[in-house]
């Protein structure tokens, strides 16, 4: 068994950030991920990062900016903390070496982003992600950080009281996907989940194929609620045939959506006043598949974005990147023709329940970066706001997971006496088919030491997944997992109707009750994919069911989450957060108010362009 004061699960932006800031803290630190760090989804993220970096603009302006393009869903508080902090970040970054794009009086390149009125996007060319992997694991690196990289965390070691809120995280198990074995990891302090998006749930996808969920459906199953997950940011620049996205960035330097007849379509047909391509995603995705749907669209599928005006030596200083991608996964040239585009999920706006230290309800877990939930991206996230929230968040969960000094929330989020039970009556008993026991701790919380348990944990697991590698047949994992992207991608995308989301809880259901029989081809220990793609498979199916029951239970239009049948924005009823609890494998919903008041509350913008 491996013992260390605190563990980050993940090793994107947000595991990084979280375990220099614990390892800064004082804390004994190990990572633990199922992917090289520099191999995170985080590395593939393209436009920039969001910060008020010039005299000209203003923390308040980027507060008030993102509560906007929040659809109001956020809390005011977390939100402030956000945008108090992140120019801090940037600034420690920079001096870590990041290699940030400059303009010529030296200060950082900022480009435009939707949804914002102030060219507020810190970039380095169109790689910021990956630059900002690689300045963050140097550090890693040169603090000595121990790093398990390629072991998948199967469970959350945790202690077995019925209520979640008196039960404490002590740690993770894992396999090694070299070589197959499985080991306790005993966080003396406490575990920081950074495990990233949910893309995995639907087919079209600007996700990589590791994001499945996985930190979400174990903190689930563990009893810490998943909050606002209705709300999927579906982008609307990603190329028709791979879902590999093309970053806003193109649309910041000036780029521009034509439909088949040739329209600038978010002008000329009114999608956005005088926002543009610049309106925010859920609006320009909605507009690009109008569209589509009303006959104008290219091959009844996409639409256009050109950038050919730009001039081929901005496009290569400022989105070399971009012509790579559309060249290698579209085989279309972007400096000689306009790039084929159309909407795919993007980004989870909802997530683990946390207030702003990142702490969970479960004392000892908390989480941070896509995975995490701290009310802050409500009904939709702007564009260069996560990897912004990676930082601050990130920084504040792994201070306080090592015991440092923080400062608690005033308004603490997710931890209020205002819980409403929901009025909600699913079309199918949801059920606990195909549910295991939630994972919570073997041997009995009283008896054992919190090492014993993980070590006990960590047996059981080894059995669990023993019995998967001996069965010798039932259902392949490729098509449960196949069944709940369809019916995600048909009937949970952009536009959602009652009957197809009706229809897509029962297709979960499904997969969940064929997962009872789910099948691994590859009995082997060694590097065995077969085996981590279908304990992932598990993980997707739980987090579908969230998205269906919440979005199914919303009766308005806010954000990225349209309705047919009710198409405005209800605030009387409608301005709260969902949460979605296991409930021994019985999804229970309720709600909570949205935090308004904030300190900035009053403030009213000088000059708004949109
Ligand atoms: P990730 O980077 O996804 O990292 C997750 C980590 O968890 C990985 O290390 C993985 O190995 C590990 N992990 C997961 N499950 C397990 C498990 N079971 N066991 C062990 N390890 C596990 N945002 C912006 O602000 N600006 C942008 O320009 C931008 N561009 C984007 C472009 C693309 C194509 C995409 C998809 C997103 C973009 N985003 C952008 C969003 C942003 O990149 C992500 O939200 C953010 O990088 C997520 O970081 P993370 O650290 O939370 O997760």
């Amino acid at each position: 068994m491996h013992e260390y004061d605190v563990i980050v699960v993940g090793a994107g932006g947000a595991g990084l950030r979280t375990a220099i800031a614990a390892q800064e803290a004082g804390a004994d630190v190990a990572i633990v991920t199922k992917l090289h760090p520099v191999r995170s989804h985080t590395g593939a993220a393209e436009g920039g990062v969001n910060a008020a970096l010039h005299p000209d603009d203003s923390v308040e302006d980027h507060a008030y900016e993102t509560m906007k393009g929040s659809d109001y869903l956020a809390d005011a508080p977390a939100v402030e903390t956000f945008a108090e902090n992140i120019p801090r970040e940037v600034v420690q970054l920079e001096r870590w070496g990041m290699a940030f794009s400059r303009e010529e009086d030296g200060r950082i390149s900022q480009r435009p982003f939707g949804g914002m009125a102030f060219p507020r996007t810190a970039y380095a060319g169109a790689e910021t992600g990956h630059h900002l992997l690689h300045t963050m694991y140097e550090q890693v690196v040169k603090r000595g950080i121990t790093v398990y990289d390629e072991w998948y965390v199967t469970r959350l070691v945790v202690t077995d009281e019925d209520d979640p809120a008196d039960r404490r995280c002590h740690g993770v198990v894992a396999i090694d996907i070299g070589t197959g074995e499985v080991a306790g990891f005993h966080a003396r302090n406490g575990v920081v989940l950074a495990t990233g998006g949910a893309g995995q749930v639907f087919e079209h996808t600007t996700n990589a194929i590791s994001n499945s969920a996985d930190g979400m459906a174990m903190a689930y199953r563990a009893g810490v609620p998943l909050e606002d997950m209705e709300f999927i940011q579906f982008h609307p620049t990603t190329l028709p045939s791979t879902g590999v996205l093309i970053t806003e960035g193109v649309r910041g330097e000036g780029g521009i959506l034509y439909n088949a007849e040739g329209e600038r379509f978010m002008f000329e047909r009114g999608y956005a006043n005088n926002a543009g391509e610049l309106a925010s995603r859920d609006v320009v995705s909605r507009a690009e598949l109008t569209e589509v749907n009303e006959g104008r669209g290219i091959e009844d599928e996409y639409v256009h974005l050109d950038m050919r005006h730009l001039g081929e030596e901005r496009i290569i200083d400022r989105l070399e990147n971009i012509v790579h991608l559309a060249e290698d996964f579209e085989g279309v040239d972007p400096l000689e023709e306009p790039m084929p585009v159309k909407p795919g999920c993007h980004y989870t706006m909802g997530g683990i329940e946390t207030d702003e230290n990142g702490r969970t309800r479960i004392d000892g877990l908390y989480a941070a970066g896509e995975c995490a939930c701290v009310s802050m991206h409500g009904a939709n996230r702007l564009g260069g706001n996560s990897l912004a929230e990676l930082l601050v968040f990130g920084e504040r969960a792994g201070r306080d997971a090592a015991g440092g000094e923080i400062e608690e929330p005033e308004v603490p989020t997710g931890r209020t006496d205002d819980a409403e039970e929901a009025d909600f009556e699913p079309p199918v008993a949801l059920g606990t088919a195909g549910v295991e026991p939630a994972p919570v701790a073997d041997g009995g919380a009283m008896a054992a030491s919190p090492a014993d348990l993980v070590e006990n944990a960590a047996e059981s697991e080894r059995a669990r997944i023993d019995r998967l590698l001996e069965r010798d047949d039932g259902v392949n994992h490729a098509r449960i997992r196949a069944t709940v992207q369809d019916t995600m991608g048909q009937h949970v995308n952009v536009f959602r109707e009652e009957s197809g989301l009706e229809q897509a809880l029962r297709d979960v259901l499904e997969a969940r009750s064929l997962y009872q029989e789910v099948h691994v081809e590859d009995p082997s220990r060694t590097f065995n994919t077969d085996l981590i793609q279908a304990l992932e498979t598990r993980n997707v199916i739980d987090v579908a069911e969230t998205i269906v029951v919440g979005a199914l239970a919303r009766e308005e239009f806010r954000g990225a989450h349209w309705r047919e049948k009710h198409q405005t924005r209800k605030d009387d009823e409608w301005l709260k957060h969902t949460f979605v609890s296991w409930n021994d494998g019985d999804p229970k919903l309720w709600y909570r108010p949205v935090v308004l008041e904030g300190e900035m509350q009053n403030y009213e913008p000088k000059e708004r362009s949109y």
